[in-house]
């Protein structure tokens, strides 16, 4: 697979781009996108770069019953001497692979990907925004494509890359959010699929978002499934605490998502000599520390934020204010280093970025 070469088809006409200024999540795609092929006698083949548009599918194609899926997302930026930069993609593909391992769907080559992922960002460039905060969103996914209603793994899959130029996720400056922590609803068990990026993942937990809606608050802190006690995941971020001077993010343990900006977070911290540590957290300790005083900051922690502050928890009818609803220091210097190394404005000393 790795020498294969890529198909290239370009779009005749270009398609108008939306103001800067207008750019929400996801909804304006870019003019091409890559697609390849598997079957069980050809592997992954036929890779392309097409005109971006409707795909055609058997409407007994099993992705639609069983959501056998994988998906993952990540950033490239423009800088301000014209390069472009993306963030540790590497990661991504790799955790793509872990996801796909327990969708038990095909792994993909990650080199070969990555060569696909740059190629298609340099035919669609112009894409990418420069506005501030503004950057090329890159989503891969791959589908269960097998005609069949039988419950079993599909033999045919369909790789599927499309990029969007997303916009500014604080365009108005932070603005620490309140946060419901749920004891209804769970997002994943010990066993299940919480640490993939799969479809299934994500609309189970629309409900425990509206019902957090419902009450004003912008996100859902989900607890573990069993004992509503031990903390997991923000929304979908993942989500760390500063309690006395120390960092708190809960441990992967096969219920979290193992974030790049998790990652990142953590190899930060450790450079600045700041102490962190991996361990449970229950929403108890929390609160515990919120009366005693040790609860300086929270935030979550993913690509579309980057680093999004919590100012306040609401757990049944406690309700934790958090550094007076402003945004922590920390917080504020995790954003600033980890965007500044994103659009190549700092130092990139771990090579987190790929020209
Ligand atoms: N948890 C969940 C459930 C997610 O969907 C995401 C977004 N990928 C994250 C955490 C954050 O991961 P990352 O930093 O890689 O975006």
């Amino acid at each position: 697979m790795r020498n294969t070469k890529i198909n290239i088809e370009r779009r005749k006409n270009k398609k108008t781009k939306p103001a800067p200024e207008n750019l929400g999540f996801g909804t304006v795609y870019s003019d091409h996108m890559f697609i390849m092929d598997y079957s069980t006698e050809k592997g992954w083949h036929s890779p392309k770069i097409t005109p971006y548009g409707p795909i055609s599918l058997d409407p007994g194609t099993s992705v639609f019953q069983y959501a056998q899926s994988v998906f993952d997302g990540f950033k490239a930026y423009r800088t301000e001497d014209n390069r472009i930069l993306i963030f540790r993609p590497e990661e991504n593909l790799k955790r793509l692979n872990a996801s796909c391992d327990r969708l038990c769907i095909p792994s993909i080559d990650e080199e070969f990907v990555l060569k696909a992922v740059k190629q298609l960002v340099d035919i669609d460039q112009d894409w990418i925004p420069t506005l501030k905060g503004t950057s090329l969103y890159i989503r891969p996914y791959i589908i269960a494509t097998d005609v069949s209603l039988s419950v079993t793994p599909s033999k045919t899959y369909k790789f599927i890359m499309i990029l969007s130029p997303v916009g500014a996720y604080y365009s108005e400056g932070f603005n620490p959010v309140g946060i419901n922590v749920e004891e209804t609803y769970a997002r994943a068990v010990k066993g299940g699929t919480g640490a993939a990026k799969t479809a299934g993942n994500y609309s189970p937990g629309y409900k425990a978002q509206e019902k957090a809606s419902e009450k004003g608050n912008a996100q859902v802190l989900w607890l573990d499934a069993i004992e509503k006690k031990y903390i997991e995941e923000v929304g979908s971020m993942n989500v760390f605490f500063k309690i006395n001077n120390e960092v708190i993010t809960p441990p992967l343990n096969g219920t979290i998502l193992s974030g790049i900006t998790r990652m990142s977070v953590i190899e930060l911290l450790k450079y600045w000599n700041v102490p962190v540590y991996e361990r449970d957290i229950t929403i108890e300790e929390v609160h515990q520390a919120y009366v005693n005083g040790g609860l300086e900051e929270v935030f979550g922690a993913g690509t579309a934020a980057v680093i999004a502050p919590i100012g306040q928890l609401n757990w049944g009818d406690q309700e934790m204010v958090i550094n007076n609803k402003q945004t922590g220091g920390l917080s504020q210097k995790l954003f600033d280093t980890l965007i500044g190394i994103q659009t190549g404005k700092l130092e990139d000393p771990f090579n987190w970025t790929v020209e």
